[in-house]
């Protein structure tokens, strides 16, 4: 029998997607926003493709300021995008 996929949704684009094709996005227990990419840091998650596209989409409708729980400043958002572009595979000239 295959082992039942644990599936979750982007918070930008709103797509399914295997837990594993996911980047989790937590917030830790200082209130800092952050990607996991090991999926397993304590803390509050929700998850995105490694796309910052779904990054931009999440942040245009404050998606995981909410599904957070809290406010996040424009250089997180920044920073996570920057982190995004280069897990992504650095398709980004430089
Ligand atoms: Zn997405």
């Amino acid at each position: 029998m295959p082992k039942k996929i644990p599936m979750r949704s982007c918070t930008g684009c709103g797509e399914k997607k295997e837990k594993s094709s996911l980047i989790r996005v937590i917030r830790t227990p200082e209130g800092t926003v952050k990607l996991d990419p090991t999926g397993r840091a304590p803390g509050r998650g929700t998850y995105l493709c490694p796309n910052p596209d779904c990054l931009q989409k999440a942040r245009k409708k404050h998606a995981l300021s909410r599904s957070l729980g809290v406010e996040i400043p424009k250089e997180t958002l920044d920073l996570l995008e920057t982190e995004l572009r280069n897990m992504s595979g650095g398709a980004n000239g430089t």
